[in-house]
């Protein structure tokens, strides 16, 4: 034995006793026994794992040649002689797989290599060869075969659509429901590229879809539209890139579906969002929802630049929402939010004002239905829309303003006061509190325009206008009820109070120098003052009693006032 420095070289060339027992063990965990028979004597010799292919117990020696039968069924049995004798007769390797018969009744499979040693003198004396188990791959391949027996049941009866093709985009395999699709027979569509049948406008997709299958996870979903024997449908394709041993793609699967109906009706949803965005758009029409458990109002962006705030600025929710609405239309819907809540109603209507981030108000028109109900019917979830309509309501305004009031002095108009009076005295009514109406006609008026001209008459009537408002209380209602005459309503006042207030702005009226340049001018007023009977008076009647007042006033020689009382 060769020995060296154990140091630098541990290793030992085996005796053959352990080489023996290397390629023993090599041969368990490689399933393979090897076996030489001698051509003259038709004896073999089989290695350990020979015998235990077999399931033959190596106490029994091996079996000869001829009882090689035994283990093997008729068929098997006659090639496997009839290779072993051109074998040893013309040196003709062979590989077989045979069935081996085991004692116990089970079977298995074995591949046999078999090879000839050929002499010097070029005589056979011994053939030599292996055995590998090879049931439990046959079993797989059996398992395989079945499973790719149903497998193409499968294909061949779905509806799905499952190609091959290679990586020019030929197809390699077609199913027959894609065939039945595309109306078209497989021998017409094997080895042509499938991108024609594609729709003109899905294939520039189709195709970087396709490059893409070339990385990594080598998996792509995508729709197209393509040339079926009903037109042009929509597919969905789950595509698979087929990757050799070096990684490279050979070949791509794709398993199809008709998505069109789908396809479709999803289009059609596109669509009519695109044309509710568009329309929310052009009528800067905010939307959101509010949950009303949590608290939590999911505003979008519009809703937040109406209020002057970029996305994200502020978390919009109940409590901020509440307290930024103007103060008095909170309280005008108050009770129909409460209807709302409590399930009386569905739908939110309101114009309200709103604090922009500025600080002004906004107008906002808000349209909200509740979509979400606990058992009781009390509210959960609302959405909703807002539209800014501070434009529109200003207009509005100022158009209601317009028709109530007065132009030149700019107090109320005839009209305008009708509905004062009408609210005042409902109010009255029902606090049983009385409240007067005192009407002031100007003294002569007719001889300052004869004197001085309109103009100067219209600024003396803006100049009185002014000193009434100067003069009396907020809550007075002062009107330009004609011409030259004037009315105040009083709410909450009795008429000694009235007549009070009254006589002191006569008086005021009576002294003032107005300045009219280059005049200086004075006027006299006559007052006539009615207050409201709380025993069912009505509102004409109240006006009439302060005209007869007036009346008297002027009989009794003007610059004066006249209470309803004084004249009975
Ligand atoms: P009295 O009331 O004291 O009896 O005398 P008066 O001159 O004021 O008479 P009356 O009330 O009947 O006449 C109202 C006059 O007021 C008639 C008109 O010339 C004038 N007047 C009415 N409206 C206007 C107006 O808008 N501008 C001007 N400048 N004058 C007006
Ligand atoms: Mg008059
Ligand atoms: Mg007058």
């Amino acid at each position: 034995m060769d020995q060296r420095e154990p140091s630098t070289a541990p290793l030992q060339t085996p005796t053959l006793a352990q080489f023996q027992q290397m390629l023993d063990a090599a041969e368990r965990i490689a399933q393979l026994g090897h076996w030489c028979l001698d051509v003259t004597t038709e004896r073999p010799e089989w290695s350990p794992q020979v015998f235990s292919i077999f399931h033959r117990d190596p106490a029994l020696g091996e079996p000869s040649l001829a009882e090689h039968e035994h283990y093997l069924y008729p068929d098997d049995w006659i090639r496997l002689q009839r290779a072993v004798a051109d074998c040893a007769a013309y040196g003709k390797p062979y590989e077989l797989t045979l069935r081996i018969r085991h004692n116990d009744g089970t079977e298995g499979h074995a591949q046999v290599y078999g090879t000839a040693l050929i002499e010097a003198d070029g005589s056979i004396t011994k053939l030599v060869g292996f055995v590998q188990d090879v049931t439990r791959k046959q079993s797989i391949e059996t398992a395989l075969h079945e499973s790719e027996a149903h497998y193409r049941l499968l294909v061949e009866h779905q509806t799905d659509l499952i190609v091959k093709v290679d990586n020019k985009g030929r197809f390699l395999f077609v199913s027959p429901g894609y065939c039945r699709a595309f109306g078209k027979r497989q021998h017409e569509l094997l080895g042509q590229r499938f991108l024609p049948l594609v729709h003109p406008d899905d294939r520039a997709s189709t195709e970087a879809a396709m490059t893409a299958l070339y990385q990594p996870p080598h998996h792509c979903y995508l729709e197209q539209r393509a040339m079926t024997n009903q037109g042009w449908r929509w597919f969905g394709w789950s595509d698979s890139a087929v990757l050799d041993e070096q990684g490279q793609v050979t070949a791509i699967i794709g398993a199809g579906r008709d998505i069109h109906v789908r396809k479709l009706a999803e289009l059609e949803l596109l669509r009519t969002q695109r044309m509710l965005e568009l329309a929310l758009e052009s009528g800067n029409i905010a939307t959101y929802t509010a949950n009303f458990t949590t608290g939590e109002v999911y505003a979008d962006e519009r809703y937040l630049a109406q209020l002057g705030y970029e996305p994200g600025e502020i978390v919009v929710t109940q409590d901020w929402w509440q307290a930024n609405v103007h103060p008095q239309d909170l309280t005008a819907f108050s009770t129909q939010s409460e209807q709302v809540m409590a399930g009386e109603l569905d739908d939110f209507t309101a114009e309200y004002r709103f604090r922009h981030r500025d600080g002004h108000w906004v107008w906002l028109q808000d349209h909200a239905r509740v979509y979400d109900r606990d058992a009781d019917g009390v509210a959960l979830a609302a959405s909703g829309l807002r539209i800014d309509v501070t434009r529109r309501k200003e207009a509005e305004l100022k158009l209601a303003y317009h028709a109530d009031h007065d132009p030149l002095t700019d107090l109320l108009n005839r009209r305008g006061m009708w509905r004062a009076i009408k609210r005042i005295h409902a109010q009255s009514l029902r606090s049983r509190r009385p409240h007067c109406i005192a009407i002031f006609d100007l003294d002569l008026f007719k001889q300052i325009n004869d004197a001085y001209g309109h103009i100067v008459g219209d600024g003396l009537l803006q100049q009185i206008a002014r000193l009434m408002r100067d003069n009396t209380r907020e809550a007075d209602w002062i009107a330009r009820w004609g011409g030259e005459e004037f009315l105040i309503l009083m709410p909450d006042t009795d008429i000694e109070q009235a007549v009070e207030l009254v006589e002191r702005l006569r008086r005021k009226i009576e002294v003032n120098d107005f300045r009219i340049e280059p005049h200086s001018l004075r006027i006299t007023t006559s007052v006539g003052i009615a207050s409201c009977h709380l025993n069912g008076d009505s509102q004409d009647e109240v006006v009439n009693r302060a005209d007869r007042a007036l009346y008297a006033a002027k009989h009794a020689g003007r610059n004066r006032v006249c209470a309803e009382t004084d004249i009975a």
